[in-house]
């Protein structure tokens, strides 16, 4: 029978359905039905029901959209010489930020919403269906608070990260600055964001300092996440696990004791790869993680300075070829583990129920995202059941690959 404003897609060459507990899933000849935004039905094309719209894959592949966790959307300015001096043999410090600060600050509401609406359409277009966006370029009470009801008109998923940098003003008091996190400004701050986060890093914050602002955050009925073991080895990821962070991000420079507070304190490693392609740092031993039993969600970690890209099919490409992860394990950090970072068992996989956030591959199968790096491949989008972009008009007929 079929549901009123249904949709069908059938002849799916490969679908990435994720619907297997915690592990990749995947069948071939395939259809789905989506109907009042979910996923209704999946199954063999054989046997697909009937709906009011069809839509013929003609063999290509059908994945769960990206689930990107980490990205730092609401700024101003740009860093591209900075870019070119580090590739010129800089190195990358956390004080780079202030730069991107000062331009926020002296931004208008409507340059950092236009800026924002471009990067989750150009997000969108390559097949991010779930982003989480942070706050922290803006440091005041006011700017941090404006960040954050920029974020949540594109997203549910904000994140309050005042501390992402003691700015210049608290130079010579930074007690003073954590004291205005865990206070003023979280206070003003909570009713916009779901989350709070800290950039625990030397150079940013310690232990001491992240283990307060994240217990303020809970108390504040906020969910803690980090941002923790990037630039050098350190506390984060113990700092993490203590406060019961749903994720702690970067996860580069990691101690045996690391990796089994992880997976015993069950907190997703989020790798952020793109900051290592742009800082020329090793990339994290994601290979390492997944055989230890931890949860691993890929993200882009999009923002000005460490990591201006917004493209997925870009950081799977990378984990494959640079971090261990076969590219089965890629798509699915990118999809269902995104969704465990950010506690959303209705995204990151297309079991019957789930959100019926999909994309269509102008490619057979999940392998092309890596297979074919660099190459635009995202045939259409859909968000809840809606198409949402249609970023490369698919040819009319089969895909004919020999
Ligand atoms: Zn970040």
């Amino acid at each position: 029978m079929a549901h009123p404003d249904s949709t069908l897609i059938t002849h799916i060459g490969e679908l990435v359905t994720n619907d297997d507990g915690g592990a990749f899933a995947a069948r071939n000849d395939a259809a789905l039905v989506i109907a009042e935004g979910r996923v209704a039905w999946t199954g063999p094309a054989s046997q697909a029901p009937a709906a009011d719209v069809a839509v013929d894959a003609a063999g290509r592949a059908v994945l769960p959209g990206f689930v990107d966790s980490h990205a730092h959307l609401v700024f101003a300015g740009e860093r591209s010489a900075e870019f070119a001096a580090r590739m010129a043999g800089r190195p990358y410090q956390a004080g780079g930020i202030l730069t991107t600060v000062a331009a926020t600050r002296a931004a208008t509401d409507d340059a950092l919403r236009a800026n924002l609406a471009r990067l989750a359409a150009e997000m969108t277009r390559q097949g991010t269906t779930t982003l989480e966006c942070k706050s922290g370029y803006g440091l005041t009470v006011p700017d941090e608070a404006r960040a954050l009801a920029l974020a949540a008109e594109v997203t549910p998923e904000v994140t309050y990260l005042g501390a992402h940098v003691v700015p210049p003003e608290f130079s010579a008091d930074p007690a003073g600055y954590v004291d205005l996190v865990c206070g003023p400004m979280l206070a003003a701050c909570a009713p916009h964001a779901r989350w709070i986060d800290v950039f625990c890093e030397t150079g940013a914050f310690g232990a001491d300092a992240a283990t307060a602002i994240l217990a303020a955050g809970r108390a504040a009925g906020l969910d803690a996440r980090i941002h923790a073991n990037q630039l050098g080895p350190g506390p984060g990821v113990q700092v993490a696990a203590e406060a019961g962070a749903a994720s702690a991000d970067h996860c580069t420079y990691v101690t045996a004791a690391d990796v089994d507070a992880l997976v015993s304190a069950r907190v997703v490693a989020t790798l952020l790869p793109g900051a290592e392609f742009g800082t020329r740092h090793p990339y994290p031993d994601a290979r390492r993680l997944v055989d230890a039993g931890a949860t691993v969600a890929l993200a882009t970690d999009c923002n000005p300075g460490s990591s201006f890209t917004s493209s997925m099919p870009f950081c799977i490409a990378l984990a494959v070829r640079d971090m261990g992860m076969t590219t089965q394990e890629a798509v699915w950090s990118a999809t269902a583990g995104g969704a465990r970072a950010l506690r959303r068992p209705d995204v990151g996989h297309l079991g019957v129920g789930a959100r019926a956030d999909l994309i269509m591959l102008d490619a057979p199968s999940h392998v092309y995202l890596a297979y074919r790096p660099g190459v635009p491949q995202i045939a259409a989008v859909w968000q809840a059941g809606h198409l949402a972009a249609r970023p490369a008009q698919p040819p009319s007929t089969d895909l004919h690959l020999e």
